[in-house]
């Protein structure tokens, strides 16, 4: 045969299909302490502990302290050796260390966030980088402005590599952005600064629109449909409420619902969620009216252990995580979550070593992470105390191995579920009467084979 024709003749036969499956990386709340250093004052040893005792201090850190550079750098170049060669990285900011205003500055901030900055490209420099603000990348922190400034503008320098040109200016604007995914048609990026939205922020709070970020990412949905693009959304703090602190939310009440309805309006386009902020293992699902899971937010793990300082937390601290996530290249339909941490404990003990920690599909024994495989995973965690156990323990990237009694479960399940807050209220009223009811059969039964063994 011709070996032109059998050229053309296997290229139309055994035309090679293209890969389906792609996979990035999401790194977040790296929060880098300059200051670590273990000595022989406990008190001493960093100024993000703030004066509680670093009594473990190591190479890698301390639970008490953020991140020195050595577990910055050692992440960073776990990433490389366990997945080289990403298709992406998703980065959810929070780079600068929990001290106060005074003891950072404009200059430190930027140095800060030039810094990661400069690890992660030195290390991945032909990879994408999907990079968004957290409250921690703005002097004062919190406080981001919804108007142009000084640090969006150094920012926007500093990731000029990673924005195109209509990036950077939406970003010098307002700190948010959109491109095509890899360049491609049909897959979308949406960065959101939703800082903007944290109830700590004293400068958008009696704003409608803080930057006009609602109006300008309903837009771009809206189009996004129209051109039957599917979309990712990317940002740091997240809507709903903390999974660790009963009651506790970080958007403003109106900006939690506005942003809810954002989600409930564009879901047909929305392929996933991904936020960072907690620093703990964790979930939001969305559902529509009739109660079908139509949304997830997958709220990655921080690469500090920094033990928050949250009133109400008892003891919330966690192993550092880095997350790969699967998805189909096709469909962006997220197939698989991979978590990869350090035991601080053992690392400072040892060589440090990253290893795998879970994998979603194995651990919770479901099909993929789609919204409704995520609504699976949560029922699971609401209704079987083997997977609530382990859902808690991977919360804080198996650092609190205690029990996870019933108002952790209703802390857990209600958070999870309802992103909106009155859905919220209703959640912890029923799971809590829940768990007092089921408290009672049990109570109920033991006296009843008690007083069936007396008689
Ligand atoms: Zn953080
Ligand atoms: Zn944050």
């Amino acid at each position: 045969m011709f070996p032109v024709l059998k050229l053309l003749l296997s290229s139309l036969f055994f035309r090679e299909l293209p890969a389906l499956s792609g996979n990035f990386w999401h790194i977040t709340d790296l929060h880098w302490d300059p200051t670590y250093k273990p000595t022989n004052t406990p008190e001493l040893v960093c100024a993000s502990s703030g004066k509680r005792p670093a009594a473990n201090a190591g190479d890698f850190g301390d639970y008490a302290c953020d991140s020195p550079w050595h577990l910055i750098n050692s992440s960073v170049y776990a990433m490389k050796e366990i997945l080289p060669n990403p298709d992406f990285i998703v980065w959810t900011g929070d780079d600068t260390p929990h001290v106060s205003n005074e003891e950072l500055g404009e200059t430190a901030v930027l140095h800060i966030i030039s810094n990661l900055t400069h690890i992660i490209q030195e290390v991945f420099p032909n990879t994408k980088v999907y990079s968004a603000l957290g409250n921690h990348d703005y002097h004062p922190k919190s406080q981001l402005p919804a108007g142009p400034n000084y640090i969006y503008a150094q920012t926007a320098e500093l990731w000029q590599d990673w924005l195109d040109l209509t990036s950077q200016g939406t970003f010098k604007k307002g700190g948010y952005y959109t491109e095509k995914l890899l360049n491609q048609t049909g897959f979308r990026v949406l960065v959101l600064n939703t800082n903007l939205y944290y109830d700590q922020n004293k400068l958008t709070v009696d704003m409608d629109d803080p930057a006009d970020q609602f109006s300008w990412a309903d837009q771009v949905l809206t189009e996004a449909a129209t051109n039957k693009e599917k979309v990712y959304i990317i940002g740091h703090v997240p809507p709903g409420v903390f999974e660790k602190k009963r009651n506790k939310p970080w958007f403003t009440s109106k900006f939690n619902q506005r942003y809810l309805e954002l989600i409930r309006k564009h879901h047909s386009v929305l392929l996933g969620q991904f936020f960072g902020h907690h620093h703990t293992d964790s979930f939001r699902m969305f559902y529509n009216s009739e109660g079908s899971p139509i949304s997830v937010m997958f709220i990655s793990p921080g690469v500090t252990p920094w033990k928050t300082t949250l009133p109400g937390v008892e003891d919330g601290a966690n192993n550092p995580g880095i997350r790969v996530f699967e998805y189909d290249t096709q469909t962006l339909v997220v197939k698989d979550i991979v978590t990869y941490y350090l035991d601080l404990t053992r690392a400072n003990a040892a060589r440090g070593h990253w290893e795998k920690e879970y994998r979603l599909t194995e651990s919770f024994r479901v099909t993929d992470a789609s919204p409704a495989s995520m609504h699976q995973v949560l029922e699971r965690i609401a209704n079987n105390r083997c997977y609530l156990q382990k859902y808690f323990e991977l919360n804080s990237v198996s650092y609190d191995l205690t029990e996870c009694n019933s108002d952790c479960r209703v802390d857990q399940v209600c958070a999870a579920r309802e992103v909106d807050f009155n859905r919220y209220e209703h959640c912890l009223e029923k799971e809590g009467a829940a768990a007092i009811y089921g408290g009672l059969l049990q109570v109920l039964s033991v006296a009843l084979s008690l007083a069936l063994l007396i008689w």
